[in-house]
């Protein structure tokens, strides 16, 4: 069977097919190599709104991988794409502090119509979908570490920021609803922060911006006075996790927290990086002028409000798949350091 013809068969009978959206970003295109190593048929929708076509330009030769440039809100030709899948890992959103701040409107509308044509769509031809939650739906919560089924605070609606995780909360109340009333297979994952090669500093995400900034010879903007704290998961093991969450029945119709449990705060990070980056033997102090303290309301906006802890209980996910994250944070960081190096000198 010629390559084409084997895809229309694959196509046909659905086993090991996977659509992404939004896999031309970050976590889908690694989630799209994963799934292609592993011998999954790859179908990638993604508008290049915050994804970027290099992200995905190295598995275009695949056979087993095809993607469209559109929209999920494309009604005609997400049915065909979904036609085709077994499994559909939903991560097309508006993403990042920075994005969601500026972009309000935008936001809301792509978060929560998209994932309801998604699961319109999936409910036609009863395919699996994973939804791609975020650790932002904890909101205020100053209770670490965050089980799936904490009560949830978030700040007033005049603060913009929280727009974002109440899109992602009214995505997982659809996708339970769909489950419920529908018998629709969904899987709801909370990302925690995750970070590795491939990331843009671009839309706010600390590490590529604190790696970038000490490669320049920069100063890095630690915002506040870097007390906060979160974790950082590499995004192979965030990879790791969805795949398993989406091999096993166990997990349909649950919700399940997806992160790293090392905690640092900001102004460790930071040191951390002007450490490594440079090969110095010790950490720069708090006061290194190679570090630069930026308060919020200059950083994102007047009255910004900012989440001082962050840190996932993974009790859940390793009790029923058995993963927990294989890559702690200096190999995160190392990692990160040595693709952004590499860019700099391909450039
Ligand atoms: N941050 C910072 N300097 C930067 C970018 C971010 O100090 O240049 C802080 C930000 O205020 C937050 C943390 O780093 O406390 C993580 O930010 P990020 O946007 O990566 O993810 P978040 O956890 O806010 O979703």
């Amino acid at each position: 069977m010629d390559s084409q013809n084997e895809y229309l068969y694959r196509a046909a009978t659905h086993s090991k097919h996977a659509l992404i959206t939004g896999g031309a970003g970050f976590i889908g295109s690694h989630l799209a190599e994963i799934l292609l190593k592993r011998g999954y048929w790859v179908t990638v929708i993604d508008d290049l709104s915050t994804g970027r076509f290099e992200n995905i330009a190295h598995l275009v030769e695949n056979p087993r991988f095809k993607f469209a440039i559109d929209t999920i809100m494309n009604e005609v030709v997400m049915d065909r794409l979904v036609s085709e899948c077994e499994t559909i890992y939903h991560l097309a959103a508006a993403v990042g502090v920075r994005l969601i701040v500026e972009r309000p409107v935008h936001t809301i509308q792509t978060n929560v119509m998209g994932t309801e044509a998604v699961l319109r769509i999936a409910r036609r031809y009863q395919a699996k979908v994973m939804i791609a939650s975020t650790s932002e739906v904890y909101g205020k919560g100053n209770h670490v570490p965050f089980r799936e089924d904490d009560d949830i605070v978030l700040g007033p609606t005049s603060r913009s920021r929280w727009s974002y995780a109440a899109t992602k909360m009214v995505d997982e109340f659809h996708g339970l609803a769909y489950y419920e009333k529908y018998n629709l297979p969904i899987v709801i994952f909370r990302l925690f922060n995750t970070v590795g090669p491939r990331q843009t500093g671009q839309y706010g995400m600390v590490i590529p911006r604190f790696v970038e900034q000490a490669l320049s010879g920069i100063p890095l903007t630690v915002y506040a006075d870097g007390s906060q704290s979160r974790c950082f998961m590499h995004v192979q093991d965030a990879v790791d996790a969805i795949i398993s969450l989406a091999e096993s029945e166990k997990t349909i119709g649950k919700v399940f927290n997806v992160g790293s449990t090392e905690e640092v705060t900001i102004l460790d990070l930071a040191r951390k990086v002007i450490k490594m980056i440079n090969a110095e033997d010790k950490l720069p102090s708090p006061n290194d002028e190679r570090i630069q303290y930026i308060p919020y309301e200059e950083a994102y906006t007047k009255g910004f409000e900012d989440m001082k802890r962050r840190v996932p209980d993974i009790q859940k996910i390793q009790t029923v798949i058995g993963w927990r994250p294989k890559k702690n944070l200096d190999q995160v960081l190392a990692d990160v350091i040595d693709s952004l190096n590499a860019q700099k000198f391909t450039k």
